[in-house]
């Protein structure tokens, strides 16, 4: 394995995407930009941004291109981004943000676009009972009835239901997803950086398939 890397990992939220970018940041050694903790942070510590971010994700709906924008460009241009690479999860979210994108890493291109594939009612099944820690972000999954928060075993912080996984917020975000996000498929199939992974199966068996792939489009550029 050569450490560094470049990589986007697309897919309905739900789909797995969190943990396993998680995993893949460990193996290939870079930081894993994930636009969702990001907004999380700046709600957690009540600046302009964060007001604004909850309206929106409590609505299960999308924070302006513009805005998102601007945090991932300032992002990737950090030492160990610019040095390492990076694996972002939840950008792009749209046409326009993958453009931005383009232009963003024009010197220095994406080795390759991940797109974990989930069908629909599978991922509502996995959202319905996701809980993740407030601190860490480590997800779990409720297997029914358990007491909210509970401890988590990673850092000892609150495990909770996040605020937008409610079923009417979930659908949101869902249809959300199909309609501004799937053009991204469309988008990176088109000039062959895309390649699609079967997100079925167990945790493992998935990363292998993740890392697999990363590997191989590496060997190509
Ligand atoms: P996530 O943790 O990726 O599920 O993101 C949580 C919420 O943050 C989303 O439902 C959106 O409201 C907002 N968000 C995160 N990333 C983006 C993005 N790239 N564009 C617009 N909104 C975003």
């Amino acid at each position: 394995m050569i450490p560094g890397a470049r990589l986007i990992l697309l897919g309905r939220q739900g789909a797995g995407k969190g943990t396993q970018c998680v995993r893949l940041s460990r193996h290939f050694v870079v930081p894993h930009i994930s636009t969702g903790d990001t907004l999380r942070a700046a709600v957690r510590e009540g600046t302009e941004l964060g007001a604004m971010a909850k309206r929106v994700m409590d609505e299960g709906g999308l924070v302006s291109d513009e805005i998102m924008v601007g945090i991932v460009r300032e992002r990737l241009l950090q030492p160990d981004a610019l040095g390492r690479g990076y694996i972002l999860d939840g950008f792009p979210r749209t046409v326009p943000q993958a453009e931005a994108l383009d232009t963003i890493t024009s010197e220095l291109p994406l080795d390759v676009v991940l797109d974990l594939d989930v069908p629909r009612e599978l991922v509502l099944e996995r959202l319905s009972a996701r809980r993740v820690c407030r601190d860490c972000g480590t997800n779990y999954v409720a297997r029914g009835g358990e007491k909210l928060p509970w401890i988590c075993e990673v850092c000892g912080g609150d495990v909770m239901q996040r605020d937008d996984d409610t079923p009417e917020a979930i659908d949101h975000r869902l249809d959300l997803y199909e309609q501004q996000t799937s053009p991204l498929i469309e988008y990176y199939s088109r000039n062959g950086r895309l390649v699609v992974i079967d997100g079925v199966g167990h945790p493992d068996e998935v990363f292998r398939r993740l890392t697999q792939a990363v590997d191989a489009a590496r060997r190509v550029i």
